[in-house]
């Protein structure tokens, strides 16, 4: 079926929406709040999944083009903060790093955008026969449909993050108790950073001294990269996740992104998902006879899904940052690891 829509937010879940929609034919209207797409942002991982929806919206080529690959060396992979390595990355790895201010000026190509737009009530839009809430974890739209006990939670950790200029050749993660420190590429010349820390809220600023204080005697290469750290680049927040939804639809109204599964950035997947939730709720709209046979099919095909990703997200910053028992965690680790080692040169062998 076509119709019109209403998208409320342009980031990466509405903008992939306006794309898959648009190329099934529906008339399309996306409100940003915000008075232009971001001009500065950390890098994002992308894994196949998502180079998959990317492609199915006509943008795959244009993010190829403009990310990179994330080339694993010797000692990349998941280290300990003496440099010990737990699980070696040395294979290679399938993720995609792509500046998000980049991708999101590929998907928001060719899509009509208003912006300082702020939407205060989903209900507006009694023209449009469906209207999309991509507006993020803190979500106006769950909040009018489903009330307050779909408020986002804090996992009672905070984070901070940002790019430098120049290649680190030890990508991967760090791991301590209540902390960790992440390196990945962001282009061919520069790299992204991360730190995880458990803490009971954000901190004030400046940061940098503190970041210094924190993860600066690590050996995996974090104070080398906060060297090149300016203050004022330093994005923070404070991470949240979604309780499990009821479902992604109410009536005509549906949520797509970090609106309808904001999870822990553990698993570098919320991003993925968004693309995803974009590309099949544009596939069963257009295949659906209604719009409430179109909306059954995409919170039957998205919802089970990504509320099992928000707790494996959940499972995975606990891991990486536990207090206790982390020495049997690295052991389990590293005997993985050495399996999977194993696995991978019996296989080498065999195809030789
Ligand atoms: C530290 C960190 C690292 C991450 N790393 C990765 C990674 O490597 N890979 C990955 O896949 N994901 C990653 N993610 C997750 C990813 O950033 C999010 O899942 C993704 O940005 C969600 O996109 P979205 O469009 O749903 O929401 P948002 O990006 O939040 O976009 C929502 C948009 O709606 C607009 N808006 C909000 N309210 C209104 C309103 N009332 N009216 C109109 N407009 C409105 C906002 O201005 C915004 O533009 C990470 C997240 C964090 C915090």
């Amino acid at each position: 079926m076509k119709g019109n829509v209403t998208i409320i937010g342009a980031g990466i879940a509405g903008l992939a929406t306006a794309r898959a929609l648009t190329m099934r034919g529906w008339k399309v209207d996306v409100r940003e709040s915000a008075l232009a797409l971001p001009a500065a942002g950390t890098a994002l991982g992308m894994w196949p999944e998502a180079l998959k929806a990317l492609d199915a919206i006509g943008a795959g080529d244009a993010v190829r083009r403009s990310g990179s690959r994330m080339e694993a060396s010797a000692d990349t992979g998941l280290r300990t903060p003496a440099g010990r390595t737990l699980v070696s990355m040395s294979g290679g790895s399938n993720l995609l790093m792509i500046a998000r201010p980049r991708l999101l000026e590929i998907l928001a190509d060719g899509v009509d955008v208003t912006f300082g737009a702020e939407v205060a009530n989903p209900g507006d839009f009694s023209g449009s026969d469906v209207v999309v809430g991509a507006d993020g974890t803190f979500s106006r739209t769950r909040l009018a449909l489903f009330g307050e006990s779909s408020s986002p939670r804090s996992l009672g950790v905070v984070a901070w993050r940002g790019t430098v200029a120049g290649a680190v050749v030890s990508h991967g993660e760090t791991w301590a108790p209540g902390a960790m420190f992440g390196l990945t590429p962001a282009g061919p010349d520069a790299t992204n950073w991360y730190a995880c820390l458990k803490a009971g809220g954000r901190f004030e600023p400046p940061h940098l001294q503190h970041l210094r204080d924190l993860f600066g005697s690590w050996r995996t290469g974090p104070a080398e990269v906060l060297r090149h750290v300016k203050e004022a680049d330093i994005l923070h927040h404070e991470l949240f996740e979604l309780p499990r939804m009821p479902s992604y639809v109410s009536g005509r109204v549906v949520l797509v992104g970090d609106a309808a599964h904001s999870m822990g950035p553990f698993l570098g997947r919320g991003a993925c998902e968004a693309l995803v939730d974009g590309v099949t709720l544009g596939r069963c709209l257009g295949e659906a006879t209604s719009v409430t046979e179109g909306l059954a099919a995409y919170d039957h095909a998205r919802r089970a899904k990504t509320q099992r990703l928000i707790a494996m997200s959940r499972l995975m910053g606990r891991t990486a940052m536990m207090p206790h028992g982390f020495r049997e965690r690295n052991a389990l680790l590293g005997a993985v690891g050495s399996v999977m080692r194993t696995a991978e040169s019996l296989r080498h062998g065999l195809r030789r």
